[in-house]
């Protein structure tokens, strides 16, 4: 059965991603109320209401199971815990089982390796005598990452033809944390695949976006990526392949990263709607962000075709001064996170330049 208009969806996570969530709930006839500790945030600017609190805060959570109709997310660090006692009392999607897979990296890549799904060759790192036996394992080259709470690039450090050693202190560098070698991909280009699972199991997926990333940071996400149609179809597959192992609902992102011979390896998923997705408020009819709202309400999916070209891209920081000089420009869509304060890194909002579609 589908929410009811007028129902009240939960958010927990008040940044921009909530913001757009918010603003897509309103348009379908939902109100929305934000679980975040910061208050006037960018999602509560825009929702009914916020309960300003930790995400693990034991009251502010049945606070908002008992003033919500369904619960979403919208970031992956969402405590286990507080999303599965959620759960308990009030539908939540995506799965809980969807944020323990994607907070550590290993469960990850051993979900995705599980379901067929082909990832760069990696080995949990807890010491400084792993670390040298995995870099030796992958001829001296590899990235090093955090197993939990990284995310754009943060926490990372690569290491290049360094067969021989010398590793002593990288892991006390890196605070003693869980830590993942990959082998490192020599990958042609990186792409995305934004895709959704209603509450009657239909998926629906958008075309690839090709990313570029700077500092770590997305930078651009263009449509259409420059791949093969099989290639853009196995990207396809393999979203809908995880959505249907884990019986989720909402909204994914996964990105891969496209080898030379056009084949296919996950880099990661995020159980949530996508930086790399915001191409489809101004190149598709229905947004990520619509679909989400649709799917946690059980409301039909929508068409994810593409209608136009694009080229999205974010501003960080100082990027807003360009605002005036990109609103002069005719087939721009234009989005801002209403966050005060243009800190370097920051992400500040984000427009799409659409053109006719080739
Ligand atoms: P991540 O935080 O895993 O999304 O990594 C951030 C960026 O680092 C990716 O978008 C890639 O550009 C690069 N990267 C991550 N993992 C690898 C890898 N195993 N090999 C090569 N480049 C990588």
């Amino acid at each position: 059965m589908s929410l009811p208009a007028g129902s009240t969806i939960g958010i927990i996570g008040g940044g921009q991603l909530g913001r757009m969530l918010a603003v897509a709930a309103a348009r379908l006839g939902y109100r929305t109320i934000i679980l975040e500790p910061q208050a006037d945030c960018p999602a509560a600017q825009v929702a009914n209401r916020q309960i300003t609190a930790a995400y693990d805060d034991a009251d502010a959570l049945a606070e908002l199971a008992a003033a919500s109709a369904v619960v979403t997310y919208e970031f992956e660090n969402v405590p286990v815990a507080a999303a599965s006692a959620l759960a308990a009392k009030v539908p939540v999607h995506p799965p809980p089982r969807a944020l323990e897979v994607a907070q550590d990296r290993v469960a990850e890549k051993q979900f995705l390796n599980g379901i067929g799904i082909k990832t760069a060759d990696f080995r949990a790192v807890d010491n400084d005598d792993e670390l040298t036996a995995a870099l030796r394992a992958f001829s001296g080259s590899g990235i090093l990452k955090t197993r939990r709470m990284g995310y754009d690039g943060k926490g990372q450090r690569v290491f290049r033809n360094m067969e021989t050693g010398g590793f002593a202190g990288t892991c006390e560098a890196m605070s003693n944390v869980p830590l993942i070698l990959e082998s490192f991909v020599a990958f042609e280009r990186e792409i995305s695949v934004i895709a959704a699972r209603g509450l009657d199991g239909a998926v629906a997926a958008y075309d690839p976006a090709e990313n570029v990333h700077r500092d770590g940071i997305l930078h651009t996400s263009t449509l259409p990526a420059q791949i093969r149609q099989e290639t853009a179809a196995a990207a396809q597959a393999a979203a809908a392949k995880i959505l249907s192992s884990l019986d989720y609902v909402g909204v994914i992102g996964v990105e891969f990263f496209v080898l030379a011979d056009g084949s296919l390896l996950a880099n990661e998923m995020a159980p949530r709607v996508h930086n790399s997705g915001h191409w489809t408020e101004a190149a598709c009819i229905v947004s990520q962000f619509e679909q989400h709202i649709r799917a946690i309400a059980g409301l039909p999916l929508g068409n994810p075709g593409r209608h136009s070209n694009c080229v999205m891209e974010n501003l960080i920081g100082d990027d807003v001064l360009r605002v005036p000089a990109l609103l002069a420009e005719p087939d721009l869509m234009l989005h801002l996170y209403g966050k005060a304060e243009a800190r370097p890194g920051r992400k500040m909002g984000h427009f799409t330049r659409i053109s006719r579609r080739s």
